[in-house]
């Protein structure tokens, strides 16, 4: 079989390949046996011509995603195998099946073995978004794989990939319901705590699933607490907050839409403690002595590339620092940082940093990461990309 066009790599270029790393970059490429176009699956060889594996071409840095190691056809009963196994990945997880939580990734690209594909799963409603041209070709493949795996428990498959591929393609594309639709409102479940989703109008897929872990432990420490919950989006934390009984909850966000889905979530759950303000985080930090027993903190990327990144240790060594100002002694701080470029490291020492600089003694109580179904493993570390940290203040 060999109905694809090949892409040969220079000598030595495997070797990353070997190790099951999907990136081929465009210095890698020795030879490219045909025109191609964006989007278009091709075969992988080392330049010895040993196969390599089935990737989805993109002219770029990166200029090839593997999607398979083993030389296969890439069709719907390709992609229902990948995502079945992505599925059992989630049912061993207890996400498919569980009384408390309805809202899941069932595919976070590399993590799954497919670069460039996100699904997630609310409450029979999957949203895909593709990270590159090749998955948004295959978006109706894709679809048609999750009818059968899913059966009648599927709704709706809504494309929402806009936003996330490059503008020349993008703009010749529309977000759409490849399957179905959703003409309900549509309310979600996580550890028992409700939540509307609006995935059409709302950022990213429409919730931020990444955090659930680390909301039901905020939910453990909240109990009788004055909570900040800020860049609060449609208040994830804060609906945990107040369903563990925090004394008072407020929601801060600058988008005034995320505010009145807080508001609203508040209500869906039978809350009368939360108060939500639409302004900036930062504004409302600058007046020090708040005195919150708990603030957390998580803030979109300030850095989405490594250029920027000096910049983006100032702006979460500042807004640490607000934070640290008003939170009451005996206190905690959640603390959050989603860009790739700044690691670990990086993130403690400039948090640390900033207690120093506020004259705060930390103790550390918990380091945090993604939950499992926003799958890493060893062969793709890049797709470790969230970091928590929470402190005991004094
Ligand atoms: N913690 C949220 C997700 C946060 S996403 C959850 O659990 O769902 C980041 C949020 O920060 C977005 O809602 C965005 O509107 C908001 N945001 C960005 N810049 C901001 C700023 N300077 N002040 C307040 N909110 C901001």
């Amino acid at each position: 079989m060999s109905q694809y066009p090949k892409i040969t790599l220079h000598n030595g270029k495997e070797q990353p390949v070997l190790r099951f790393h999907p990136w081929i970059f465009s210095g890698a490429i020795k030879l490219i046996d045909t025109s191609l176009n964006d989007g278009d699956v091709v075969e992988i060889y080392s330049a010895k011509q040993q196969f390599l594996g089935m990737a989805h071409y993109q002219k770029g840095s990166i200029s090839a995603r593997i999607i398979s190691f083993s030389k296969q056809a890439i069709n719907i009963d390709f992609w229902t195998k990948k995502i079945e196994k992505a599925f059992q990945f989630r049912q061993f997880l207890n996400l498919t099946n569980s009384p408390q939580t309805n809202v899941y990734r069932l595919i976070f690209g590399e993590g799954d073995g497919i670069p460039g594909l996100i699904l997630d799963f609310y409450n029979g409603h999957i949203v895909l978004q593709a990270h590159s041209i090749g998955i948004h070709k295959s978006r109706y493949d894709i679809a048609e794989a999750l009818r059968k795996i899913y059966g009648t428990q599927l709704l709706s498959v809504y494309d929402k990939s806009s936003e996330t591929l490059p503008s020349n393609y993008a703009s010749t594309i529309q977000n759409q319901f490849l399957f179905g639709d959703c003409n309900q409102e549509l309310i979600v479940l996580e550890n028992g705590v409700n939540f509307y989703i609006d995935f059409i109008h709302g950022q990213k897929t429409g919730f931020f699933i990444d955090q659930r872990d680390n909301r039901a432990l905020l939910g453990s420490y909240s109990k009788g607490k004055r909570v900040l919950n800020t860049f609060s989006y449609t208040g994830g934390f804060s609906m945990y907050a107040a369903k563990n009984n925090c004394d008072v909850i407020h929601s801060v966000d600058s988008s005034a839409s995320a505010i009145e889905l807080c508001n609203n979530n508040a209500k869906l759950n039978k809350i009368n403690n939360h108060q939500g303000f639409a302004v900036d985080t930062f504004d409302y930090l600058k007046d020090q002595g708040k005195n919150y027993d708990i603030i957390i903190l998580d803030p979109p990327a300030f850095a989405k590339s490594r250029d920027v990144s000096h910049n983006a240790v100032i702006g979460y060594k500042r807004l640490n620092q607000m934070a640290l100002q008003n939170i009451k002694k005996g206190g905690i701080l959640f603390t959050f940082s989603c860009s790739g470029v700044i690691d670990k490291k990086l993130f403690y020492n400039t948090v640390t940093a900033a207690a120093i600089e506020s004259r705060k003694n930390l103790k550390l109580l918990h380091t945090l990461s993604q939950p499992a179904d926003h799958v890493i493993t060893p062969n793709f570390p890049e797709g470790e990309y969230l970091k928590g940290l929470v402190f005991y203040v004094d």
